[in-house]
């Protein structure tokens, strides 16, 4: 469900400055360059946008070396997890999802009347085995998602291609859901993009929500086989894209420097803020995304607690981790903010 309005939490909680740390937002903020592309393009409000995001697939096509038509634009990432489903599931269908993992496989994979077939993580971690051991001639995909929301770890490259390879030339589709990939350190952390030369079954999601802090305009794109793609702009709206969204986003790539501004606050709060927690003796799996799955002890009263003092987070019941909270990253200033809040 979705939250109340952001704007509306600091008269309802009564407290100034709240900050939401609850739905793994980006600290900094979009580029300014994004922000004049943005003002430029309300004046031409009146006309419908392009109906290809030609302009922003090309400038992806370039960075990520594929061709334009390896790309599809959505309305956020949500909306592609939505047209896959549309597309490619039928009734009756199997569907392996990682439990838990992030809601919108589960919810999409059942309006398709497709049947979900759950993979239980292993402690914090996908299990590429029991995935693996779940699939039949019945699966039409399988969701999977690195860095995790919400275990924030990582598929390891090596075991990912081995799993990629057992599945074979009639692998189903291989959904692999990239949206925190740019906050992923690890040397270990996949690349499904330039695994995509070698996996036709494989489909990547990312999104410019997360890195180029455009969650509120709603863009993220798929990149997959010219085929897969075709399949997804069969079945999604004429004008899906908004013309800010394009227009920030293409900007936001004309900016590096700023998406590397927002990836080095992301691991240098990390660090920070896992240093501390630890220290208090908090535990958590490391995490290579822009939130931290942290246990506490009464998770419930905790998030209570941390929203009294303007800070929201998520409780972890909410996400399949009972005994959690999942805290994104904040600045400095929000994450000292936590800190103190967690020890009063
Ligand atoms: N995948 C994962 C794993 C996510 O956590 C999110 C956003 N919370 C999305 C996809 C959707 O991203 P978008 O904002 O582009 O819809």
């Amino acid at each position: 469900m979705a939250a109340p309005p952001l704007e509306r939490l600091s008269t309802s909680l009564g407290v100034d400055g709240v900050v939401r740390l609850s739905a793994n937002e980006n600290p900094l903020g979009p580029s300014p360059r994004v922000v004049a592309a943005i003002t430029r393009e309300a004046t031409r409000a009146h006309l419908y946008p392009d109906g290809g995001s030609q302009v922003l697939r090309e400038a992806l096509a370039t960075r990520l070396g594929v061709t334009a038509d390896a790309l599809v634009v959505g309305n956020g990432a949500d909306e592609l997890i939505s047209l896959i489903a549309l597309a490619a599931f039928d009734p009756g269908d199997e569907v392996v999802v990682p439990e838990p993992s992030f809601e919108p496989y589960v919810i999409s994979t059942t309006l398709a009347g497709a049947v979900v077939v759950a993979s239980p993580l292993a402690g914090y971690e996908t299990d590429l085995d029991d995935v693996r051991r779940r699939v039949t001639a019945r699966t039409k995909a399988v969701f999977l998602c690195t860095p995790h929301n919400p275990a924030s770890t990582i598929i390891r490259r090596r075991p990912l291609q081995d799993f990629l390879d057992a599945l074979g030339a009639d692998s189903p589709l291989v959904v692999l859901d990239e949206a925190y990939h740019d906050f992923a350190d690890d040397p270990q952390s996949p690349d499904g993009v330039a695994l995509l030369a070698r996996y036709s079954r494989l489909l990547v999601l990312r999104t410019f929500s997360k890195i180029a802090a455009l969650a509120g305009l709603r863009i993220g794109y798929a990149v997959g086989r010219p085929e897969t793609i075709e399949r997804l702009n069969r079945v999604r709206a004429p004008y899906n894209v908004n013309r800010l969204a394009q227009a920030a986003a293409v900007a936001a790539l004309e900016d590096p420097d700023h998406l590397e501004r927002a990836r080095c606050l992301v691991l240098e709060e990390r660090a920070f803020l896992s240093a501390e927690l630890t220290r208090r003796g908090f535990s958590f799996p490391p995490s290579q995304a822009n939130f931290l799955l942290v246990r506490v002890p009464d998770a419930e009263a905790a998030r209570t607690r941390l929203e009294r003092a303007g800070l929201l987070v998520r409780d972890g019941v909410a996400v399949g981790f009972p005994g959690h909270l999942r805290i994104s990253i904040g600045t400095r200033a929000a994450n000292e903010r936590l800190l103190r809040a967690l020890e009063a």
